[in-house]
């Protein structure tokens, strides 16, 4: 029985996983651009990730339910694409034409193809992707669909660890795979309305003006897109806004730079209303002291626990810290998008 696919893989043909920097290079759905209310969160959007082309996406999505591999399966073929020759677009011998440097495999997936004598494993799995009535080991779709035919006989998707293993026998590959396979399902998840399990929230694109004043708190100015959000906390908890965007003493990496903080305190010194703020978005003991995830659009909540933020009781420096969950950001810019719990109209 022939061994994987890429029998390995010369250090010099893989790209470095874009963990930081593929992040950067999120794109928003182009259903969410121009939206200027609420977007329904119950229709799954297409699944759009920016490091990925669109004829290889649809190989990748077209080949996860071709050979059943569920909801997760695209991401796997996704990141063996991107690991073996970034989407094809690798400038190496045997990616485009010809046979890669060790002469075993070719293709945008690198498959073992008899040293180009095409046996292998391509012999025994190529599959037609696209229903042309052909198989070429060089064009995306028949690349990824022999691919997940050969992942599917080695164990996928019950088992990826053992598929990916089977495709290219080493620890370091199979860890690398499942690592950019997490990336690419955050990315897509981010371009994607979601409907968490507690708060529905929608992801806004950065269109219009950056920083906007907060009603009825004179001085404080947030991004424009979490506005509507601080203003329903006000009426809704009963709190007042001590400052939202700025620099230090906050985290310069922190998001009051990007405007997308509040530091929040009771309107009338009842700090309960303030613990019950926290608790519904996310703030619980266990977590108190590194700082709790948030739940809907926040990022992260601080509060009792966490130095430095808390009631009056806790430090010396009340107040309530929510941070709204963004694209990356360079401190002082605005995000590509936000995730907010109220969508403020965009000016044109
Ligand atoms: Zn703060």
């Amino acid at each position: 029985m022939a061994a994987g696919i890429a029998v390995a893989v010369a250090p010099k043909l893989v790209k470095p996983v874009l963990a930081g920097a593929a992040f950067l290079g999120l794109a928003l759905g182009t259903a969410l651009m121009g939206v200027t209310g609420a977007m329904s969160n119950s229709q799954p959007g297409p699944i759009e990730v920016e490091d990925i082309p669109e004829d290889f996406m649809a190989a990748y999505r077209t080949s996860a339910e071709r050979f059943e591999f569920g909801a997760d399966g695209w991401s796997y073929l996704a990141a063996i694409g991107k690991v073996e020759s970034d989407h094809g677009r690798l400038q190496a011998p045997g990616v485009r034409s010809g046979q890669n440097n060790h002469g075993c495999c070719a293709g945008p997936m690198q498959i073992h193809n008899g040293y180009g004598s095409g046996g292998g494993t391509w012999a025994a799995y190529k599959t037609d992707g696209d229903g042309d009535g052909g198989t070429d080991i060089y064009q995306p779709a028949d690349a990824v669909a022999t691919a997940a035919n050969y992942l599917r006989a080695s164990g996928a998707p019950a088992d990826w660890r053992r598929a990916i293993f089977a495709y290219n026998h080493a620890d370091w590959y199979v860890d690398k795979v499942v690592a950019q396979a997490a990336v690419y399902r955050d990315a897509a998840t981010a371009n994607t309305p979601i409907t968490g399990p507690n708060v529905p929230t929608t992801l806004v694109p950065a269109t219009g003006d950056w920083l906007a004043d907060v009603p009825g708190m004179p001085g404080e100015r947030c991004d424009r897109r979490i506005v509507a959000d601080v203003v329903m906390l006000i009426r809704a908890f009963g709190v007042r806004v001590t400052d939202c965007h700025g620099g230090a003493p906050h985290a310069i990496d922190g998001e009051h730079p990007l405007g997308l903080a509040t530091d929040l305190v009771p309107s009338d010194g009842d700090w309960s209303r303030t613990m019950r703020l926290a608790r519904a978005y996310g703030w619980e003991p266990s977590c108190a002291s590194s700082g709790c995830d948030g739940r809907g659009p926040f990022r992260v909540v601080l509060y009792n626990g966490f130095p430095g933020h808390g009631d009056p009781s806790s430090t010396s420096s009340p107040h309530l810290h929510l941070s709204w969950a963004h694209a990356p950001a360079t401190p002082f810019t605005r995000a590509r998008w936000v995730r907010v719990l109220t969508p403020a109209p965009i000016a044109p």
